[in-house]
């Protein structure tokens, strides 16, 4: 029997990193109901549920809005990919981590990239794109939530400059969805994607997608296939428009817990479930600051969902996390590239924000920073998170 690997025993964390987060005890119970075939008249009738969600979530009529098969990336892989032909001018706004994936994905689908960079921790400005702008390129794409970060983009009046020039807006919603608001139609964006895991208390493996009018043009009138058979949208239009044909086989169980998810959000409501995100950060923000902890990104242009902080001065970055993980069972993230050792980023996504979590996060921080001879200046991390409850 020693071909058999040890019994499956996970342990039970408490996730507050940059994803996943945990998931909602109610979407676990979803992942485990019967699985049906994936043209079983109860499976298109969930999916017509589930199109209904997500256009409420993204704030959109768009007929064309699904959920792809695979994380966030094959979101990003999926609107680039039907959107790009070899030769495409692609301008690509890199202010962290995912913005540099979609240059990434954008270079590889043939298209003649043209990066635009800020400092990470800066969000873009109209002015920032003036002069890619002028290159006429056919998309923009840029990252609402830059989770390596923390920084939050403003996107509405980037929309009307892009649109201006003719070009599509992409945009990177992985971390906004479900935890800032989202609005497709009002804001005029042209292709978007998500992912399951991060502020909508669900396991990873299924994108979010919408394609609006502007965008399906110009997946129609392409000269060239799609390289991608799996990701080609004309094709999954099929599957997920009128005609419920065979494209790939659904992942049935996911998409049983992304539709308990989206019905959760939508249970609590939008603006409910915007506006715990913003309280939990508010009081993590409140909580770190007596403990001298202060903020990466942009003061004014922080996302309530993902905390990136500086480690402290003396601090070792990896003795904290490894304490929270060992001794709290709790998951904070790294810093990723120019951040790395730099920041600590505290995820309050999804089922995970929530009062507890940030008191117990303040309360094992202290603790921990204290046996590190950490001098503190403030006072501490849990009365002040309190009191911006309490007040
Ligand atoms: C997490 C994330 C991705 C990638 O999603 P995966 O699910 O890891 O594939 C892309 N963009 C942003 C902003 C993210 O936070």
């Amino acid at each position: 029997m020693s071909d058999i690997a040890p019994v499956l025993n996970p342990p039970v964390r408490i996730l507050m990193g940059p994803g996943p987060s945990d998931t909602h005890p109610r979407v676990l119970q979803a992942l485990g109901a019967p699985t049906v075939g994936h043209l079983d008249p109860y499976y298109l009738q969930l999916m017509d549920g589930l199109q209904a969600m997500l256009r409420r979530l993204f704030g959109t009529e768009n007929r064309m809005t699904f959920a792809v098969s695979g994380t966030g990336s094959a979101g990003m892989e999926a609107t680039i990919v039907n959107l790009i032909e070899p030769g495409d001018v692609a301008a690509i706004c890199v202010n962290g981590v995912f913005g540099g994936r979609m240059a990434d994905v954008a270079g590889r689908a043939g298209a003649n990239v043209l990066k635009v960079e800020k400092p990470w921790g800066e969000v873009f400005t109209v002015e920032d794109l003036q002069e890619v702008l002028a290159a006429k390129p056919k998309l923009v794409g840029i990252v609402m939530a830059e989770t390596s970060t923390g920084a939050w983009q403003p996107i509405e009046e980037i929309a009307a400059a892009v649109h201006a020039a003719g070009a599509l807006l992409v945009v990177d919603a992985v971390t906004s969805l479900g935890g800032v608001p989202v609005e497709v139609d009002a804001w005029g964006i042209d292709a978007i994607y998500s992912g399951t895991q991060k502020c909508l208390g669900c396991p990873p493996g299924l994108a979010p997608v919408s394609f609006g009018p502007r965008a399906m043009e110009v997946i129609q009138n392409r000269k060239t296939k799609v390289q991608s058979w799996y990701l080609d949208v004309s094709m999954l239009a099929n599957y997920w428009g009128d005609k419920r044909a065979y494209h790939h086989t659904a992942p049935i169980n996911m998409s049983y817990a992304l539709y308990e998810a989206l019905r959760i959000v939508l249970e609590e409501g939008l603006d409910a479930c915007y506006a715990r995100h913003m309280r939990n950060h508010l009081a993590l923000k409140a909580g770190l600051a007596a403990l001298g902890i202060g903020y990466a990104a942009q003061e004014g242009r922080q996302l309530p969902m993902l905390n990136a902080v500086h480690i402290p001065q003396g601090v070792d970055d990896a003795t904290v996390r490894k304490a929270l993980l060992s001794r709290f069972g709790i998951e904070i993230g790294g810093g990723l590239g120019a951040f790395q050792g730099k920041v600590w980023r505290i995820g309050l996504m999804g089922y995970s924000s929530r009062t507890a979590n940030v008191l117990l996060f303040l309360a094992a921080l202290e603790q921990i920073l204290a046996e590190q001879n950490y001098v503190f200046k403030a006072g501490s991390g849990v009365a002040a998170a309190n009191a911006f409850y309490n007040g």
